[in-house]
């Protein structure tokens, strides 16, 4: 089940191509899916899914966020095939729908590593983005400002140091969030030049 992006995608000029796989991947609070949204907004041809998790909604979350399901309803999807991946993740579980994107459109995952193993096991040419804060410190400072409460904050902590060391064997480019127009430039400069590469000179940028 994907979701309806901020701004209607438009990738009728790509149905030809073969649709890029991005994943972004990194540690809680690193300000993923604050790149993917803003990402999806500034670049038409890129559409985000909305991943199903079974973890409680934050005060801070509107909703809108994931498709919020208790587990038996998960561990059904689970068994009824829904999922391109899943995993459990500090004892919830999330898993992205197998991808329903509108035609022609590249597809942009925001999953945690063993999540990014399993896409690319299905497809290798997937390309992962590691972001990665500028220091622990921010880290820290982004989970208690997006009102993380404390065990949330010291389990995303803790499991940072495997996710980044994880991350930089997966992925193919290592993004620094440190300043959000700023990174996210720099995302999108590259993905201009994957489609170039992929789909040659004559690909809208
Ligand atoms: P993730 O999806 O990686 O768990 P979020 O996108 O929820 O992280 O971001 C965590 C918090 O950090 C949010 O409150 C967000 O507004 C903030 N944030 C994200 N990127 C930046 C940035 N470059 N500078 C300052 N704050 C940021
Ligand atoms: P949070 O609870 O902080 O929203 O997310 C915890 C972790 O789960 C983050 O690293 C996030 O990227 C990851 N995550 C979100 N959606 C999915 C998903 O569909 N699949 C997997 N494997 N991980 C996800």
């Amino acid at each position: 089940m994907g979701s309806a992006p901020s701004s209607a995608p438009n990738c009728f000029e790509l149905l030809s191509a073969e649709p890029l796989v991005v994943i972004f991947i990194g540690p809680g609070g690193v300000g993923k899916g604050t790149l993917a949204r803003r990402l999806v907004e500034n670049d038409s041809q890129l559409w985000l899914s909305k991943s199903w998790t079974s973890r409680a909604r934050r005060a801070s979350e509107s909703g809108d966020e994931y498709h919020f399901v208790d587990r038996p309803t998960f561990e059904e999807a689970i068994s009824k095939g829904t999922f391109l991946e899943w995993a459990e993740f500090h004892g919830n579980l999330y898993g992205t729908p197998l991808p329903n994107s509108p035609d022609g459109c590249d597809v942009l995952l925001e999953i945690e590593v063993q999540g990014a193993e399993q896409v690319l096991k299905q497809d290798p040419s997937a390309v992962v983005f590691l972001i990665l804060p500028p220091s622990l410190e921010r880290l820290e400072e982004r989970l208690r400002g997006r009102g993380d409460d404390d065990q949330h904050v010291d389990e995303r902590l803790q499991s940072a140091p495997a996710e980044l060391k994880r991350g930089r064997e997966l992925a193919s480019y290592v993004v620094v969030n440190d300043d959000l127009e700023r990174a996210s430039e720099e995302i999108l400069s590259i993905l201009e030049g994957l489609r170039r590469t992929r789909r040659g000179p004559s690909s809208k940028d």
